[in-house]
């Protein structure tokens, strides 16, 4: 757990969310600011601060975080529409929470490219 980290509080149950999903190493929640009607952020429980530091070791849980949105787009009935699982990278793709997370996005027409 990263001290300072707003996602680590979410898992330790510091601060409140909207937990949809969670087992051992997964956490998943609506995020606070949605920008469609689903809007879930999807976060290895450990503290990874971006995917540039991806880990070969962390090769399993990059899967079972992938395969879980599969099953909340599914959950939430968005998977025959479409949906859009991104993941934020540093200052340029504008990443805020420096706690690796994948936004699991849809329920409306998205746009592309992303702005
Ligand atoms: P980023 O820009 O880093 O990829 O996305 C960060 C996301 O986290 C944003 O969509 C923002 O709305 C969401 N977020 C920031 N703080 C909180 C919080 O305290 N709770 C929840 N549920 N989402 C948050
Ligand atoms: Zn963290």
């Amino acid at each position: 757990m990263s001290r300072d980290c707003i996602f680590c509080k979410i898992v330790a149950r510091q601060i409140p969310a909207e937990i949809v999903f969670e087992d051992e190493r997964i956490l998943a929640f609506n995020d606070i600011n949605p920008q469609a009607p689903v809007h879930i952020l999807i976060i290895p429980k450990k503290h990874i601060e971006r995917l540039s530091d991806l880990h070969p070791s962390d090769k399993d849980l990059m899967a079972e975080i992938i395969f879980k949105a599969k099953q909340l787009a599914e959950d939430k009935g968005i998977a025959e529409r479409g949906y859009r699982l991104v993941i934020n990278n540093n200052k340029d793709a504008g990443q805020a929470v420096f706690h690796l997370h994948f936004h699991l996005i849809g329920g409306r027409k998205l746009t592309w490219p992303p702005g």
